[in-house]
Formats: structure tokens, C-alpha cells, sequence
């Protein structure tokens, strides 16, 4: 358990740390082996995408004590200690706390699609026109500091053991940086990667233009809840080179300049 003591003395300064070089590392692949090889414009996307992280870490880190409390709360107001105080031997006990933690995140994002008031905050990171690693930042600020706080106060109220919860948290941020990535992967590598985990060609099919495209795929890092709950697309109708990426019907390129501002007030704005 030392290294696990490690992770959390150094968690809040050490993933940024851990995702700068994994966005560097991926950002190479892409340049290399792309994926798709699109005429979109990247670069006022990608410092779009790169703004909006900063902020959204910013705003993060000044919630981030006030959320924490309130989620201890409820867990002690809740008067049970949940999985962390059952009777499992501790390894299987984090396992299941880090499924569980990754089930909630499935459950989240498919509210974020189905419930409106989620849906203005998660429309920011469908709005990106392109698919690269940069995609994988690009969240409003506000569904950060939102989902953070939905994800925290039920693992709190599952009793969740804190070292499921820090050890989801590194593989998620590896993972989504790399399932966003324009990375050509073989196509026999992908097929079986998707048993255990989300791999860029599954996520970016989420990132369709078409409805019933952008309605599957809502896995975070395991492939099996779409699997079992009938929500898994395994290819775009129109290849990955023809599908159309982004929100339809939606002016907002952010290539141009005032992107960034637009994707902040996007929320407020009409829905399609
Ligand atoms: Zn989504
Ligand atoms: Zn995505």
C-alpha cells in the first residue's frame, strides 16, 4: 500500500503532471498515425479546448474543499459505511468500488444526453467539429465542477473506499486522453481492445453528428455497460474518414476567433 500512500500524497499537483505528458505522448501518435486524415482546422480549436481545461481546473481547485466536506457529510449523515466497511478482503473491495465508480460515470453521461439542464453544459464538448486528444479537456467549466460533485456525493453515499476512487481517477484521465486520441489503431487490435476498454474508434462513434450514433457509446473506460444495457454502436454508418463530427445544425466553429467565449456562453444559450 505504499504506492498507493505515494498517489495520494502527491494526487493534485501529480495529475496535471500526468496528463500534460500523456497529451504529449498522444498528441506525437496523432501527428504520425492519424486516424482520420480531415480537412478541419486545429489549431484555434485546440487552444479552445486547452482554455477551457485551464479554466475548468482553475474553478476546480477553488470548489474543490467545500464539495469534499459536503460529500464526508453526507457520507457520515448516511449513517453506514457502504462498501468500504464490508466484510470483502480488501483487494476485491477496491475492484468493485473502481467498477462501481466507472458505472456511475456511464449512468452521468447518459443523464447528460437524456436530462436538458445537463445537456447545455456536456453540448460544449460534443460542439468540437474535430476528434483528438485536445477533445478529451474540452468541458465547460461548469459540468466539471458538476459532475465532480454528482460522482463524489455518490460514491460518498455508496460509501465508496477512498482508494478506488483515487485509483479510478488516474485511470481515467490516462484513458480519456487516450480514447479521444486520432490515433489509427489496426483494426484487429481494436476489435479486441473493445472487450476490456473504450478505444478511440468506439468513442468517436459518441461524437457523430447522427442521433442515434451520438446516443451509444457512453462508456467512460469499460466497454461492458453499453454492451449490456443495449447502448453499444460498434461503427459510424459512414466510416470514420465520411462520419460527420461535432453538433448538427451548430454554427459554432470554434476555429474562428471569440471561440472560446462562445463555447462559455453556450450553455445559456437556445437549444437546437
Ligand atoms: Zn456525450
Ligand atoms: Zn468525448
Amino acid at each position: 500500500m505504499q504506492f498507493m500512500q505515494a498517489v495520494m500524497d502527491h494526487f493534485e499537483w501529480g495529475q496535471y503532471v500526468l496528463l500534460l505528458v500523456v497529451l504529449g505522448i498522444l498528441a506525437l501518435t496523432e501527428h504520425f498515425w492519424p486516424r482520420r486524415v480531415a480537412g478541419e482546422s486545429h489549431q484555434g480549436r485546440r487552444r479552445v479546448n486547452l482554455l477551457l481545461y485551464a479554466l475548468g481546473g482553475l474553478l476546480m481547485w477553488w470548489v474543490a474543499e467545500p464539495v469534499q466536506t459536503a460529500a464526508v457529510r453526507l457520507g457520515v449523515s448516511l449513517g453506514w459505511t457502504g462498501l468500504a466497511g464490508g466484510a470483502l478482503p480488501d483487494v476485491p473491495k477496491i475492484v468493485i468500488g473502481v467498477l462501481l465508480v466507472d458505472a456511475i460515470q456511464y449512468v452521468l453521461h447518459r443523464a447528460s444526453h437524456a436530462i436538458p439542464l445537463l445537456w447545455r453544459m456536456h453540448q460544449v464538448h460534443h460542439a468540437d467539429a474535430a476528434f483528438d486528444v485536445t477533445t478529451s479537456v474540452r468541458h465547460h467549466p461548469l459540468e466539471m465542477v458538476a459532475l465532480a460533485a454528482l460522482t463524489l456525493m455518490l460514491c460518498a453515499a455508496l460509501g465508496m473506499p477512498l482508494v478506488s476512487l483515487l485509483l479510478y481517477a488516474v485511470l481515467q484521465l490516462v484513458h480519456t486522453a487516450f480514447c479521444h486520441a486520432n490515433v489509427a489503431i489496426p483494426l484487429r487490435w481494436d476489435r479486441r481492445l473493445r472487450w476490456v476498454m473504450v478505444t478511440p474508434d468506439m468513442h468517436r462513434v459518441h461524437h457523430s453528428q447522427r442521433m442515434d450514433e451520438g446516443n451509444s457509446n457512453f462508456g467512460m473506460v469499460f466497454p461492458w455497460w453499453d454492451r449490456l444495457l443495449g447502448t453499444y454502436c460498434a461503427q459510424p454508418a459512414l466510416g470514420h474518414q465520411g462520419m460527420h463530427l461535432g453538433l448538427a445544425n451548430d454554427n459554432n466553429n470554434d476555429a474562428r476567433p471569440g471561440g472560446f467565449w462562445r463555447a462559455l456562453i453556450q450553455p445559456f444559450g437556445k437549444l437546437p
